[in-house]
């Protein structure tokens, strides 16, 4: 599925400035897209126009030939799981009650998931190690278990197309690396992935498409090699920045 956005600008209050100006975006299926910028630079604005929580001011936004103010939420939730920021509000459920909401949208009503259901939720949380939460409320866990319950949540609604708004904001190292990882693996399957990020080498570790943002306007879109080069993103992150063969440390990274 095509997303296409046509001349797309975005006010929050009436007479405003525009947060989001002149965005004219293709996504097409298959690909990683991660919306890169500065702190305000619009990027939650923007992930949370293409997921339909906030509508153009002018333009339109439209998933293949249908514009998304016309997608019902239940249609919604076939084309595209959200991951917002902070996504759990219902902090008394157990993980794996939460877990098994995501298949909502492919049960018949008052059914329950089935046994193969069950089965895939227990894989998912072997594969991103919270196999230890899965009988805890989500009030006894971390901001950081959260960030990835909600992140596998959207892997088991299994739609087409993934819209994460930094993904990784809470995370180490290592379940940077899993959820990158993840989203590495099933984009090589087919799903579209749209995330926002601050970090120009998760784009370099993802072979990203990347879109810059700068004050809610793009800058440049291109392949991650052509853009996470210090050329380009000193306009951006200022004349400090280095790129690794010039650092005076080393440094880790995946
Ligand atoms: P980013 O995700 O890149 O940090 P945001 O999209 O959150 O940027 O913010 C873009 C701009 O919109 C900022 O100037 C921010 O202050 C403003 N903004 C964000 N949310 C709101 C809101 N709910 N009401 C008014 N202005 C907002």
């Amino acid at each position: 599925m095509q997303i296409k956005l046509n001349d797309v600008h975005f006010r929050y209050k009436k007479n405003a400035p525009a947060v989001i100006k002149d965005i004219f975006l293709t996504i097409e299926p298959g690909t990683i897209n991660a919306l890169l910028g500065l702190n305000g630079s619009g990027k939650s604005t923007l992930i949370k126009l293409l997921a339909g929580l906030l509508k153009p001011t002018e333009g339109t936004i439209e998933y293949d030939e249908y514009d998304l103010k016309d997608i019902s939420i239940h249609q919604r939730s076939k084309i595209f799981a959200y991951v917002a920021q902070n996504n759990i509000f219902n902090e008394d459920f157990l993980v794996k009650d939460y877990l098994a909401f995501s298949f909502v949208n492919s049960l018949k009503f008052y059914q329950t998931p089935d046994k193969a259901k069950k089965v895939i939720i227990k894989k998912y949380a072997k594969d991103f190690k919270i196999e230890k939460l899965m009988d805890k409320k989500l009030s006894e866990t971390s901001g950081g278990e959260r960030q990835i319950i909600s992140i596998v949540a959207a892997m088991l609604q299994d739609t087409p197309i993934i819209i994460l708004d930094e993904p990784t904001s809470a995370l180490d190292l290592l379940n940077q690396y899993i959820v990158l990882s993840a989203l590495k693996k099933i984009s090589a399957e087919g799903k579209t992935i749209i995330i926002s990020t601050h970090n120009p080498n998760h784009c370099l570790y993802l072979k990203s498409n990347v879109i810059l943002l700068n004050k809610g306007s793009i800058l440049k879109t291109g392949k991650s090699d052509e853009i996470v080069k210090k050329d380009i993103l000193e306009d951006i992150y200022g004349k400090n920045i280095k790129y690794s063969d010039e650092l005076e440390y080393k440094e880790i990274s995946f």
